[in-house]
């Protein structure tokens, strides 16, 4: 055994980033863009981002400038809302008052420091509804109108303690790296926290669920005012910035984020406890249905309850006291009928309607839609019971095999009818089929792009001949094959071969017939045994 003490990997590490950063090979890159979420979840669907001033992407310092001068009013943020998002009425207004306080108040402590020292009540909120309604959607936009970074998680992912999981004081880290590392800007994020009601559990045969209740005791601690520690003991990323920080000799960073600005907003389905609250008010009231939104909407629409919670309905439903104290604003979102979804399809801007369009755009290719038919993709998606996420679902599910097939055909514009939402697959091959006829233009321009590929790339001019141009084609269709990958594969020698070919006979431009498509390898390796009895042939005796 040697007696050399054994390499610390961690040691190892930081001298190898020691080495980089002396170079000059290493440089750090601010993680993610604020305004917008850490990660895209699934089944969420894409907001447009043109629009005007707000919605542009800008440095943290533009967007801390932006926060010293709010001076949005309810209304206005309201009616931004209303370009995104459909219904929500309640839950617009509500919000929209909300944030014009937080951010009001913000405002005023920047102004007058002396104001942070007074009591302000936060105005941290409790989102209900079911999902799919726009209660992500309505939060991530109000973020991006004002331009703080916003961050969103789940629930159920933060464990009590911070080391199985994730720690929810993670959540102020991750507003961080939103910001750019803009501490300042990060203190007046908003941090979304969804599927809360899964961390709230009623007493039952063994008490209350211990880690979703030592998770509400963590952020409530967030949630009213703490320091949180920028650099995590579990975050590898953050000790390795502060190391790097210190060997560039750079000032040190602010190593903590106060959460006193930073504005919480919970949410749930709620749906347990939308029974329960119906219950409550069966048998406390007789003729119940009027005022509240409650009683209106179809008999299976439980959320409508949602609109009469008090705090008691949460209390019951396992939550904290407390923690329920410091989320004073309570709105709850409607489920989206049928009509809701086809009109988020032809009113909401950046709908996923528009993004489908652009998408085929990109391949140069239109579509028109019937009402019908967005009435029809409506009336499928509100069957998922995923809200306007069921819209993304029959999407995929329409408009896959268009999106593969279309692409490499000649069809330029189609239109989407009742018929191609309720079979596509059909009513895909008809269309194919009807455009029979476009399909060898494309593969002759298939073939001309192959040809053009190949003399940038070699200095070879290559040319087929009519009868192997229709070998080509027939091979492409028969293999399932496209024209570019099937060249690719037959004449992947070709270069070496024809450079050969093209010094023994001192031409650069070539005429390639049917047997170079059926037998690629014989018809070159013929072409160059000949260019060399023709060199020979050509040398003087
Ligand atoms: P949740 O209520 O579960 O938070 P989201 O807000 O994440 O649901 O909605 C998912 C997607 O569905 C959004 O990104 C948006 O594209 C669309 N969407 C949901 N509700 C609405 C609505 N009311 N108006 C327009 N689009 C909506």
């Amino acid at each position: 055994m040697s007696d050399k003490e054994p390499t610390n990997p961690f040691e190892e590490i930081q001298r190898k980033i020691e080495e980089a950063l002396r170079e000059g090979k290493l440089h750090m890159v601010p993680m993610g863009n604020f305004g917008a979420q850490a990660g895209a979840e699934e089944g969420e669907l894409t907001e447009g981002d043109e629009g005007e001033t707000p919605d542009k992407p800008e440095s943290p310092d533009e967007a801390l400038e932006r926060i010293r001068a709010f001076n949005l009013k309810p209304r206005e943020i309201r009616d931004y809302l209303n370009r995104y998002v459909i219904r929500q009425d309640e839950a617009k207004k509500v919000l929209s008052v909300a944030v014009c306080d937080h951010y009001n108040h913000v405002r005023q402590c920047i102004e007058d420091p002396e104001l942070r020292e007074k009591d302000y009540h936060k105005q941290n909120i409790i989102l209900l509804g079911p999902t799919g309604s726009g209660k992500t959607f309505l939060m991530r936009h109000i973020a991006r109108l004002i331009g703080v970074p916003f961050v969103k998680a789940d629930a159920t992912k933060f464990s009590e303690t911070g080391y199985v999981g994730s720690d929810v004081e993670d959540l102020v880290r991750d507003l961080n790296k939103m910001a750019h590392g803009n501490t300042d800007l990060a203190q007046y994020g908003i941090i979304y926290i969804d599927e809360i009601d899964k961390i709230a559990a009623a007493p039952g045969v063994q008490g209350r669920d211990v880690s979703g209740r030592g998770v509400q005791i963590n952020l409530l601690k967030l949630m009213e005012e703490a320091e949180v520690n920028l650099f995590s003991p579990t975050d590898m990323m953050s000790q390795m910035q502060a190391m790097m920080d210190f060997q560039r000799g750079s000032k040190p960073r602010k190593r903590s984020i106060n959460t006193r600005h930073i504005l919480f907003i919970v949410s749930g389905a709620f749906d347990k406890m939308a029974e329960s609250v119906r219950k409550r008010l069966d048998t406390s009231t007789i003729g119940f249905g009027d005022g509240n939104g409650a009683g209106k909407g179809n008999d299976e629409d439980i959320f409508r309850y949602l609109h009469n919670v008090e705090t008691q309905d949460f209390i019951k439903y396992g939550f904290e006291p407390e923690f329920i104290g410091r989320l004073p604003v309570r709105v709850s979102c409607d489920s989206l009928s049928v009509d809701d979804l086809a009109q988020i399809l032809t009113t909401s801007e950046g709908n996923l309607l528009e993004q489908y369009r652009s998408d085929f755009k990109g391949y140069n290719i239109d579509f028109q839609i019937t009402p019908e038919a967005i009435r029809e993709i409506a009336a499928r998606a509100y069957k998922e019971r995923t809200g306007a996420r069921g819209l993304m679902t029959v999407f995929e599910r329409v408009f896959r095999d268009y999106k593969f097939e279309l692409p490499s055909t000649g069809i330029r514009s189609f239109e989407v009818t009742t018929n191609t939402v309720a079979n596509p697959h059909d009513a895909l091959l008809h269309l194919l089929k009807e455009n029979q006829h476009l399909q060898r233009g494309v593969l002759r321009q298939d073939i001309d792009a192959f040809k053009e590929r190949f003399k940038a790339s070699t200095g070879i001019g290559i040319d087929f001949d009519d009868d192997a141009c229709d070998a080509l084609m027939e091979l492409s269709v028969e293999s399932d094959r496209s024209i570019r990958s099937l060249c690719e594969t037959l004449f992947k020698d070709f270069e070496h071969g024809l450079k050969l070919v093209a010094r023994n006979m001192e031409k650069e431009e070539f005429t390639l017939g049917r047997e170079f498509v059926t037998e690629p390898d014989k018809a070159l390796s013929r072409l160059v045994t000949e260019s060399f009895g023709k060199a020979r042939q050509a040398q003087p005796e």
